[in-house]
C-alpha cells in the first residue's frame, strides 16, 4: 500500500479545530509507514450552506465518492438553528451521506479510563476500572426508516400518525456479521438486544442472529437482552458487557446512555460502516466523534481533540487494515491522558491544556 485516500470534511464549531489535530497526529503516526497520507479537505454543513448554499455541496459528495473513507468533524450550530429542519446542517449533511454510501453499521466504543472515572456520573465503585464495551447500532433500517410514515386525520375527525418498523432477513445478517467481526477482535461476547416479547421484527432479529451466529461464528458466546433490561444493565454495571448490538431505534437510545456514562463527549469516537468495500477490501466507512460542534467553546483553542484523534485511529483500523497504526495511536492517547495532561472537560479542576498542547503530548507519546 503506497498511500491511504481519504476526505476530510471538518464541517463547524470546533470541527475544523479538532480536524487539525487530528491529521497531525495522522501524519506523525503514519511517517514510519512509509504509507502517504492522500486526502482533500471540503466544506460540509453551515460553512457549506454559507459558502455553496447548500450542507452538502456536489463537489464535497463527489470527493468522498472518489475517497476510499470519510474523516468528518461535526455540523451545526446557533448560525443555522432558524432554518427549516430539513435544511439544517445535521439533517441536510449527514443523514444524506449515510444514506447515500449506505453506511448501515455503526459503531461506538464506550471508553471510560480508570483515572476519568470522576468524569462519569456513575458511582466510582461501580466503574472501579473504568469503562470498555462497544455498542453496535443498526443505522438504515427500522422505524426511522420504514414506510408508511404518515399523520392523517381520520373519517371521525381524529388525527393519527404512523410510522412503520420494518426490517428483513438481510439486514439484520450484515448487522451480525459486523457484531462479529467486533467480537472477534475483544473478548469474543456479544449481547444482541431486542423487544421480542413484543415486536415481530424482534421474533425475527432474535432469530436470525442466533442462527446466524450458530452457523457462522460458534466460538462467539451469544446473550439476548430485551432492550428495558439492557438500558438498566448499562448503568448498573456497564463492564459485563463486551459488544452490544441493536436495531436503529434501540441503538439512538442505548449508545447516548453509554456515551453519558463514559464521561466527555470529547473522548468518543464512532464509526459508520458501508455495505460497498473500498480498493483496499475493507468497508468504506465515515468516522467522526460522538460529540457535537460544541459552540460554547468553539474558537478558544481549549476543545478536547481525542475523540477526533481517536475516530482517525478507528479509519486506519477499518478501512484501512492499519490495526498496529491504530492500536499506536490509542495507546498514545491513553499515556497522555492517564499521565494528566488533559484539557478542560477531563481536567476536574487540575491544570487543564489547550488543543495545541493536548496534540503536542499525544505526539510525543506515540
Ligand atoms: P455538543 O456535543 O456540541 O456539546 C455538548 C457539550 O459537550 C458542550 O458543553 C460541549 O462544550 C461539550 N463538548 C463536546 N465535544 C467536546 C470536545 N471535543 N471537547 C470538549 N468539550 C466538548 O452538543 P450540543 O451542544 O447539543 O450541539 C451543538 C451543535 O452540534 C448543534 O448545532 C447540534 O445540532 C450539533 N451536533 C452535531 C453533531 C454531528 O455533526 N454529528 C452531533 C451532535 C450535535
Amino acid at each position: 500500500m503506497e498511500s491511504i485516500k481519504f476526505a476530510v470534511l471538518p464541517g463547524d464549531g470546533i470541527g475544523p479545530e479538532v480536524m487539525t489535530a487530528a491529521l497531525q497526529v495522522l501524519q506523525e503516526a503514519m511517517a514510519s509507514t512509509g504509507i502517504q497520507l492522500d486526502y482533500q479537505e471540503a466544506d460540509v454543513g453551515g460553512i457549506a450552506i454559507d459558502t455553496h448554499g447548500s450542507a452538502l455541496p456536489k463537489a464535497t459528495l463527489d470527493l468522498c465518492g472518489e475517497s476510499d473513507a470519510i474523516l468528518f468533524g461535526s455540523v451545526g450550530g446557533p448560525k443555522w438553528e432558524n432554518l427549516p429542519p430539513k435544511e439544517q446542517p445535521e439533517r441536510a449533511a449527514l443523514l444524506p451521506l449515510r444514506k447515500h454510501f449506505s453506511l448501515f453499521a455503526n459503531l461506538r466504543p464506550g471508553l471510560l479510563f480508570k483515572e476519568l472515572t470522576p468524569a462519569s456520573p456513575l458511582k466510582e465503585e461501580r466503574i472501579p476500572d473504568g469503562i470498555d464495551i462497544l455498542c453496535i447500532r443498526e443505522l438504515t433500517g427500522g422505524i426511522y426508516f420504514g414506510q408508511p410514515k404518515e399523520t392523517t386525520t381520520l373519517p371521525d375527525g381524529d388525527i393519527q400518525a404512523l410510522d412503520t418498523m420494518v426490517y428483513r432477513k438481510s439486514e439484520i445478517e450484515r448487522i451480525t456479521e459486523v457484531a462479529i467481526q467486533a467480537a472477534r477482535s475483544r473478548g469474543k461476547r456479544l449481547c444482541s438486544v431486542d423487544k421480542a416479547n413484543v415486536l415481530e421484527t424482534s421474533v425475527l432479529w432474535r432469530q436470525v442472529v442466533t442462527d446466524y451466529i450458530t452457523k457462522n461464528a460458534p466460538e462467539i458466546e451469544l446473550s439476548h437482552l430485551y432492550v428495558d433490561n439492557a438500558a438498566m444493565q448499562l448503568v448498573c454495571d456497564p463492564n459485563q458487557f463486551d459488544v452490544l448490538f441493536t436495531e436503529n431505534m434501540f441503538g439512538d437510545i442505548l449508545s447516548d446512555e453509554m456515551a453519558v456514562i463514559c464521561g466527555s463527549l470529547g473522548m468518543l469516537a464512532s464509526a459508520s460502516l458501508g455495505k460497498s468495500h473500498n480498493k483496499h477490501n475493507k468497508p468504506f466507512g465515515l468516522y467522526e466523534p460522538a460529540g457535537g460542534t460544541a459552540p460554547d467553546i468553539a474558537g478558544k483553542g481549549i476543545a478536547n481533540p481525542c475523540a477526533q484523534v481517536l475516530s482517525a485511529a478507528l479509519m486506519l483500523r477499518f478501512s484501512f487494515g492499519l490495526d498496529a497504526v491504530a492500536a499506536q495511536i490509542e495507546a498514545a492517547v491513553k499515556k497522555t491522558v492517564t499521565g494528566g495532561t488533559r484539557t478542560g472537560d477531563i481536567a476536574f479542576g487540575s491544570t487543564a491544556v489547550g488543543t495545541e498542547e493536548m496534540i503536542a503530548a499525544i505526539i510525543k507519546n506515540l
